[in-house]
């Protein structure tokens, strides 16, 4: 088993708000993946008195506790809880009705000898690789429908037909794309924020196949680097416009 991760923030000195873990419980053949981009505040920090680094630690921190810790419960109910159990935390210090209450995109994947389960929640990607080879990646593709149909994606943020992302309210699990594969039929998973993505998604320069071939080949860091070099030769996102200039950016990859 093969495992590796890079992360890197969008600016050296703006906090990274994206999260990585993995975890191998000890003498189980089973595992689990959590990866989080955490949503950039706004000037008033969403009515928190903490940092979204703060929020996406005490969120992804309790998803992967759970998702190892309770097997009986589905990634969605993990998710519901992990969500509350983060809400509680500053329930009485800050506003959590704010829209832009700290909150963050989640890939969750879960496994054992038999089953891969998988949970994508707004705009990270999951890429399931086949023994064949084959490469499907697992999108929760609201938002770029949003943009494609003209609409202005901002004012749609977890409300009724619009996106959603985990903030506080953990009936927001029940939007998320889940799925199960057998893991025999998989040789490798990978996770990437869209921070990393950006050569399929913003610059047009790659595919999904693609990104998971330099993943296999070179490694998370190379991945990174690779988008790095695109926004370098663009750096303020004039000649391919983009929300910003540069995003973190993280990756991970489990071949079995
Ligand atoms: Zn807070």
């Amino acid at each position: 088993m093969r495992i590796e991760t890079a992360t890197e923030p969008g600016r050296p000195e703006v906090p990274n708000e994206d999260f990585v873990s993995v975890v191998l419980p000890a003498g189980g053949r089973g595992g689990a993946l959590v990866l989080l981009d955490g949503v950039t505040p706004p000037p008033d920090n969403g009515g928190c008195a903490h940092s979204v680094p703060w929020f996406t630690a005490r969120l992804g921190g309790a998803l992967l506790e759970l998702a190892v810790s309770r097997p009986d419960l589905t990634l969605k109910d993990c998710l519901s809880a992990a969500i509350s159990r983060t809400a509680d935390a500053h329930r009485t210090s800050c506003d959590l009705s704010h829209p832009l209450t700290p909150q963050a995109t989640v890939v969750a994947v879960r496994w054992d000898g038999a089953e891969l389960e998988h949970l994508v929640l707004s705009d990270s990607a999951l890429l399931l690789e086949s023994v064949d080879g084959t490469v499907t990646p697992v999108l929760d593709d609201r938002i770029d429908r949003l943009r494609a149909a003209g609409l202005r994606v901002a004012p749609l943020r977890n409300t009724e037909g619009g996106f959603f992302t985990a903030a506080a309210d953990p009936a927001v699990a029940a939007r998320a794309v889940t799925g199960r594969t057998p893991t025999a039929a998989l040789r490798a998973v990978a996770a990437v924020t869209d921070g990393a993505a950006r050569g399929v998604e913003v610059f047009g320069s790659d595919d999904w196949p693609g990104l998971f071939a330099l993943l296999r080949k070179a490694g998370p860091q190379a991945l990174i680097a690779r988008v790095r070099e695109r926004e370098n030769a663009d750096p303020a996102g004039t000649a391919v416009p983009r929300g910003k200039p540069y995003d973190d950016a993280t990756a991970v990859l489990v071949e079995f």
